[in-house]
């Protein structure tokens, strides 16, 4: 009984620190009169949460600020460059190593391409390269903690990654082998839901009913409901590229058929683009790709489209008819307040954006869609590593939006 009543003195402590550093954070400068009404705590809450907080780096006193009258009072700051985090990104194709500030700013960051490793030797590659990235960064006593994101079906609890057909991952304990390694607190999350939360906390969509979907490699979505990740019991909510679309269509790998996957994802339309290469459709997606197959990526069929391509046009118009019809079902089964698209062949595509906003208009229940925010994805190539910042921030700190 005791030992409970312990504990739930410890619980409220914390819970009051973070409180007061969050308030520190999203309001500071900010006096700890200020602080105590804000988060109706008493003065002496305020002034223990914030001593430690001064002692261990967080917050530090800046000037003075106005005062009706007697003393002025002491002002107080969030310092988000006093402590840091590792982030890892691990992608279908490239492992990203960055070391980041408070605030989810990279300070410095290492990109490797995958090279075709799968299973154990990815995990072997990348603790090789964790090895160097971490001996490269001073004072470690200094690091919060490694936050860590992968595709694929991810316990967050346990900090395993059950699955990732492509990387041929199955039930690899990550958060356990680097916490041995590496004698840090480690968070790992899906990809996706760490990008939801980035553009939640970081982003242009300060929104706690949202939905971001990326198209690239393959299709997949992240969640936020009232604030809190969809997960599932497996971990496995969102895995909108694997959402039936043909009764009669292609076999997936997932083991259904007609995955919306199949259609429109990179592999997809890629395969649609060497066939029509094949059959002699001409297209400015040979000349500038000189004749190469393997040098056709996302970002020379984006420069086809912007150069008025028909074949890129085509197919861009394609997708934007599939996801159109796929986000409706998104829109009408969970009303968010706004929806992102994210992904390589959405980045720097406004006409994809504009094509399924307007199948979206037509198709999807007018008072669902009226006034959802419709946009694409805000925070450019480092999203999945301020994803596995928020992550970790989140649970950390408790950081939440500016309010
Ligand atoms: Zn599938």
């Amino acid at each position: 009984m005791n030992n409970m009543k312990k504990g739930d003195h410890k619980l409220i402590q914390a819970l009051n620190r973070s409180k007061v550093l969050n308030k520190i954070r999203t309001d500071g400068p900010i006096s700890r009169i200020e602080l105590a009404k804000k988060n109706k705590l008493s003065p002496s809450t305020v002034a223990s949460a914030v001593q430690e907080l001064i002692k261990e780096g967080y917050v530090s006193e800046i000037g003075t600020g106005s005062s009706s009258g007697g003393r002025k009072p002491i002002l107080l700051q969030f310092n988000p460059d006093n402590h840091y985090l590792f982030a890892v990104a691990i992608t279908n194709s490239f492992l990203n190593l960055a070391q980041m500030n408070l605030e989810a700013r990279v300070l410095r960051k290492e990109t490797y391409p995958i090279e075709g490793l799968q299973g154990n030797a990815v995990i072997e590659r990348l603790l090789e390269l964790m090895d160097d990235f971490t001996a490269g960064a001073e004072d470690l006593e200094r690091c919060v903690g490694i936050s860590l994101t992968v595709p694929g079906i991810v316990s967050d609890s346990q900090g395993v990654l059950h699955y990732n057909t492509k990387l041929r991952m199955t039930d690899v304990p990550l958060r356990q082998i680097l916490e041995d390694r590496y004698g840090m607190r480690t968070w790992v999350e899906n990809d996706m839901n760490s990008v939801v939360l980035a553009e939640r906390r970081f982003g242009d969509y300060a929104f706690g009913n949202l939905i971001y979907i990326s198209i690239g490699d393959g299709l997949g979505s992240g969640i936020l409901i009232n604030d809190s990740l969809l997960r599932g019991k497996h971990g496995g909510a969102g895995e909108f590229g694997h959402t039936s679309v043909n009764r009669s269509g292609i076999r997936c790998e997932c083991g259904n058929v007609g995955c919306l996957d199949s259609y429109i994802s990179w592999i997809a339309v890629y395969s649609r683009i060497i066939t029509a290469i094949a059959t002699g459709r001409p297209t400015l997606i040979q000349e500038l790709s000189g004749g190469d197959y393997s040098k056709i990526v996302p970002s020379v069929y984006k420069e086809a489209l912007c150069r008025g391509d028909k074949l890129a046009m085509d197919l861009n118009e394609e997708v934007a008819e599939h996801l159109g019809a796929a986000i409706v079902n998104l829109v009408n089964m969970f009303n968010p307040e706004a929806l992102v698209l994210g992904g390589e062949m959405a980045h720097g595509n406004p006409e994809l954006l504009a094509m399924v906003r307007k199948y979206m208009d037509r198709h999807a229940m007018p008072i669902l869609k009226d006034d959802m925010v419709f946009g694409l994805a805000s925070l450019g190539e480092d999203d999945k590593l301020i994803g596995a910042a928020s992550v970790l921030l989140q649970d950390l700190f408790g950081f939440t939006l500016t309010e």
